[in-house]
């Protein structure tokens, strides 16, 4: 935590911005370790401070040893102005350059945080979002944490799945069983698209009965430490058809396509490409509507965004999914997803469970 906040510290001083303040909860996470829902950073050249309400105060001071803790009983935003004045006009005080984070803030804390402080606002674009991108030792073994629980409960949940009972309930089970298993939630609304819903990429779990020969689409993940897995499996409740066949097919060497060129150094919007092909080629190119993929961390969707317009290259220590699907309206839809960690040398995919099409 230390060193992300002299990295916070490099960039201000390099962009001369003397102090920033940070409320978007991932980043205040991710810079703080502070996992409570409500509370800011302000963070100049040398203090840092954690600012909360009495209902975080203890979890405050076990989960943030590096920044001062700051007891709010007004409005939070009155509170960080009331220090950044405080700061900037005691000893060793400082011209107020503050940067904030643009993409979050909404429109009235924004101007109410210039008016209080009297001061201009810089957009901090991204800075925090930007570290996130690579994921050091911890926050790798956290994500590999998620994407085994997700796993082993798909492995438990699997034998359950069978004609005659709900998408909800397939849902529901498996969300459980990753609770059961230590996962601190669920990544996300599971999604279990069961035949004409499988068409529709982010269906919702419905009463809609499980039927023999329906294509079944499971998107999921755990939660641990604050960090998301996300893995995609599709089956078929019993025999394929030719059609169900061959979309499987096409959806699995296109995935597999595109994991296999997970490695540094190849730019996101190529991976997309590379993958898009394949699938256009084959004559689904309309039916693959949305982008390759995304990173995976603190939240289940964050950057890089692995899209035709992403300039972003892929460095070691990044986590990406990578998620092509087929879906066909009124027939159904395929989609294969799992989780990629990119290495020094290559790829190490975080998500093991096996590649089962058949469900009898
Ligand atoms: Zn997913
Ligand atoms: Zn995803």
């Amino acid at each position: 935590m230390r060193n992300r906040l002299e990295r916070v510290r490099e960039r201000l001083k390099e962009r001369g911005h003397s102090a920033f303040i940070v409320s978007r909860p991932v980043n205040v996470r991710y810079l703080s370790g502070f996992s409570g829902a409500h509370g800011a950073l302000y963070i100049d050249l040398n203090g840092a401070f954690l600012l909360s309400d009495f209902r975080y105060a203890e979890q405050a001071a076990a989960e943030s040893p590096d920044f001062s803790f700051v007891l709010v009983k007004e409005k939070l935003f009155d509170a960080v102005a009331g220090l950044a004045r405080e700061r900037a006009s005691g000893e060793g005080g400082y011209p107020l350059e503050v940067a904030v984070e643009d993409d979050y803030l909404s429109h009235r804390d924004f101007g109410y945080l210039g008016e209080k402080m009297a001061c201009a606002l810089h957009p901090a674009d991204g800075l925090v979002e930007k570290m996130r991108l690579v994921k050091d030792e911890g926050e790798i073994e956290s994500l590999a944490r998620a994407c085994a629980l997700a796993d082993e409960a798909l492995a438990e949940v699997l034998p359950h799945i069978r004609a005659g009972v709900t998408e909800n309930a397939v849902a529901a089970r498996l969300e459980f069983v990753m609770r059961l298993k230590g996962s601190e939630g669920a990544s996300f609304e599971t999604i279990a698209a069961s035949g004409p819903h499988s068409a529709m990429p982010h269906a919702r779990a419905s009463d809609r009965l499980l039927q023999a020969g329906d294509l079944l689409t499971l998107d999921f993940g755990a939660v641990c430490r604050g960090y998301h897995s996300d893995i995609t499996r599709t089956f078929v409740l019993g025999e394929p058809s030719p059609e169900q066949d061959r979309i499987y097919r096409l959806v699995g060497e296109a995935q597999s396509l595109g994991v296999e060129a997970v490695r540094p150094g190849i730019a996101v919007k190529d991976l997309d490409a590379l993958v898009r092909d394949k699938i256009t080629a084959a004559g689904h190119g309309e039916h693959f509507g949305h982008s390759l993929g995304h990173g995976v961390g603190l939240e289940v969707h964050e950057g890089p965004r692995l899209s035709g317009k992403d300039e972003t290259v892929l460095a070691p220590g990044m986590v990406v999914t990578v998620e092509p699907g087929v879906y066909v309206p009124g027939f159904g839809g395929v989609r294969i997803e799992d989780s990629v960690l990119v290495t020094a040398d290559g790829h190490r995919v975080l998500t093991g469970s096996p590649k089962i099409f058949v469900l009898h």
